[in-house]
């Protein structure tokens, strides 16, 4: 049969975890926690349902989670956002990439992608019949402006950044975003912000989120993931914040794709949500297992890279192994028992560098044991 995507396989993600369940390995490779979430917001979630809020809520998200998300950003970045027409609740940040590049994205069109990239951006881009321009970060995981200017054509319709980065933890400081601001202004592009990992940034730096800079967050859509932020990726919920007309064009696509996404779980997140500490705690509490995780490495003979923000640790391996990242991440997963993923699966053409990532979102037991294992390399 004929296929949209005929070489494309299972995600990375998919794979490492079969394997680390098949063979028993401590899985440092998908990125979610080990831990479960507050229980006070599976309560405020199950309270929600008992009270029969059951059936369809509102296409874009009920008003109480809209409210509160445009009231979190205001406070945080001091960005105003309308949350009755700005802010939209999504099936995960997943679904929102995808929805906002099927939004501006005509077949044709090229859009700017950073290299290495989160796995679901480019058969994205390629599904909708976009041309995937691909410009390769430096290596030390810095975005080279100069060469996202120089990439720009007459085509091209969006640029796409991820900062706090996955994979590499590198963080887009404020010179980085006015750098940004003045490619996407001069060159009048949308630009896709995904902001996933916005509350896992290290060593007090701050957050630079797109809403910060006026003439960037009036062309860009905003993009967190509450799957992140409270512990539970499984529940896949997220939103998009975007100007008034970015937004009617978003949920033009939202209506017939989603159409809506889960109602209790939307008002459970909006009453835990009340309370700023619950994701105002979240780089202390992420740094604590960072630290942990890296003063652990320090002692094994993989050479650590910097981990400035997300729940991920890049590593290389090259004293220890000249395997492929693939195979290297394979033989880990069996051999040693710690799952990691390997860094090749983020680029288009797979590039080796001797580097694979592990997510440190696990208990501290966890991490102490995938040490142990580690430290015999
Ligand atoms: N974003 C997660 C990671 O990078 C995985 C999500 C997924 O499996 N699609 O590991």
């Amino acid at each position: 049969i004929e296929t949209r995507m005929p070489k494309v396989g299972t995600t990375i993600f998919t794979v490492m975890s079969a394997l680390a369940t098949e063979r028993g390995a401590v899985n440092l490779g998908q990125g979610f926690p080990d831990f479960d979430c507050d229980p006070l917001l599976v309560d405020a979630v199950a309270d929600a349902m008992r009270k029969g809020l059951n059936q369809y809520p509102p296409m874009a998200g009920i008003p109480a989670l809209r409210q509160v998300v445009a009231d979190k950003i205001a406070a945080i970045y001091g960005a105003r956002y309308d949350w009755n027409d700005e802010i939209t609740i999504t099936a995960g940040a997943t679904q929102a990439i995808f929805t906002a590049l099927l939004a501006i994205v005509r077949p044709g069109d090229e859009v700017i992608v950073l290299e290495p990239v989160y796995d679901s951006y480019i058969p994205n881009i390629e599904l909708i019949g976009g041309k995937v321009v691909a410009v390769p970060m430096s290596t030390e995981y810095r975005v080279p402006w100069d060469r996202v200017r120089a990439a720009v054509t007459p085509r091209t319709r969006a640029i796409m950044v991820n900062s706090p980065h996955n994979p590499s933890g590198m963080i887009l400081r404020d010179a980085d975003m006015r750098e940004l601001e003045s490619i996407a202004v001069d060159a009048n592009l949308f630009v896709i912000s995904d902001e996933v990992y916005e509350h896992m940034v290290y060593d007090g730096e701050p957050h630079q989120s797109a809403c910060r800079y006026p003439a960037l967050a009036s062309r860009s859509f905003v993009i967190s993931s509450f799957g992140k932020t409270f512990h539970v990726t499984g529940w896949k919920v997220a939103y998009c914040a975007a100007p008034a007309p970015l937004t009617a064009e978003f949920r033009k696509v939202h209506q017939f794709n989603v159409f809506t996404v889960s109602t209790p779980v939307q008002h459970g997140l909006a009453e835990y949500m009340r309370e700023p500490s619950r994701y105002l705690q979240l780089p202390a509490f992420y740094q604590r297992k960072r630290d942990l995780f890296r003063e652990g490495l320090a002692n094994t003979r993989f050479r650590l890279l910097p981990s400035e923000g997300t729940f991920f640790q890049l590593v290389d391996y090259s004293a220890i192994s000249d395997m492929p990242e693939a195979d290297f991440a394979k033989w880990l997963t069996t051999e040693i028992g710690v799952a990691a993923i390997p860094l090749s699966a983020f680029y288009e053409q797979p590039v080796e560098n001797g580097v694979v990532r592990f997510c440190f979102a696990k208990k501290e037991e966890t991490l102490k044991l995938a040490l142990e294992r580690l430290s015999a390399l």
